[in-house]
């Protein structure tokens, strides 16, 4: 038996004792040491997304050492510091075999249960996952760190996948975690000024403390047109209080859409990519 962190109904969890994850022989058994709470996993959590159906380990970000693998796992070995992708694919079917892995015929997400599935997750001692979703990770690199490689590598492939010319504008609507993960990795892809919309202050901070050279509240926007909803990293956070300087970039009065304010903000011209 293993402590986990059981779901077993809306908003409700239980610290409990369950059966430890059965090890096949292509499964590597990890001793779970540090795991993140996905956004996905908060919505679950009300019970209204159908992709939580209790009872259910939740947790698909996440860290830890290798205690155990399976009789047909070459290349790993137990005592190694992994960390895992949160998608659970064949490894087989047409679509595996072309790396469409997302398109698995026999996909399922860990910590994620649906009329067509449960996996368990990471929100316990011990999870088993195929050994081809197990990465390596540097001696150096924490657990905690490495959880967060899965939402981070969300914002890598966004990156990737947009076009980012080298010292281009971009724009990233929403400063959640994702959000956040796609601006760091828009400027180590050379993004020259990056735009971030939120409605919410606390995030727009976060995304200027993480390099935003403009964020946008997009909710002061709507409701209260020409008031300066535009601060730079180095304003102030607050719009009401913070004075204005030939420095701060100033909407238009008729600015009252994200649009508007970006087109505001790029003199018309508008952004490279829009994640
Ligand atoms: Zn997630
Ligand atoms: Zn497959």
């Amino acid at each position: 038996m293993m402590k986990a962190l059981l779901y077993t109904g809306p908003h409700t969890f239980e610290y409990t004792d369950v059966p430890d994850p059965v090890c096949e022989p292509e499964d590597v058994l990890i001793r779970v040491r540090a795991v993140g709470i996905c956004g996905s996993d908060v919505h679950g959590a009300t019970g209204r997304t159908g992709r939580r159906l209790p009872p259910l380990i939740m947790g698909h970000e996440a860290a830890g050492v290798i205690e155990r693998v399976g009789a047909n796992v070459t290349g790993l070995r137990a005592g190694q510091r992994v960390c895992f992708d949160s998608t659970v694919y064949c490894n087989r079917c047409e679509a595996c075999r072309t790396r469409r892995f997302n398109r698995c015929d026999k996909r399922q997400v860990l910590g994620v249960s649906t009329p067509q599935f449960k996996r368990h997750g990471a929100m316990a001692e011990r999870v088993a996952v195929p050994s081809w979703i197990v990465f390596a990770i540097p001696d150096e690199m924490s657990f905690v760190k490495a959880a967060l490689l899965e939402p981070v590598s969300i914002g890598v492939h966004a990156a990737n996948r947009g076009n980012i010319p080298e010292g281009g504008t971009v724009l990233v609507i929403g400063a959640g975690t994702i959000g956040l993960c796609v601006l760091a990795a828009a400027r180590l892809k050379g993004a020259g000024r990056i735009i971030v919309a939120d409605i919410d202050e606390f995030r727009l901070e976060t995304a200027r403390r993480l390099g935003a050279d403009v964020t946008v509240n997009a909710g002061t926007l709507v409701s209260c047109t020409g008031k300066m909803p535009v601060l730079r990293k180095d304003e102030t956070p607050s719009p009401h209080e913070t004075p204005l300087s030939h420095e701060t970039p100033v909407l238009r009065e008729t600015a009252s859409t994200l649009a508007e304010a970006v087109l505001d903000l790029t003199e018309g011209r508008g952004v490279h990519t829009a994640f």
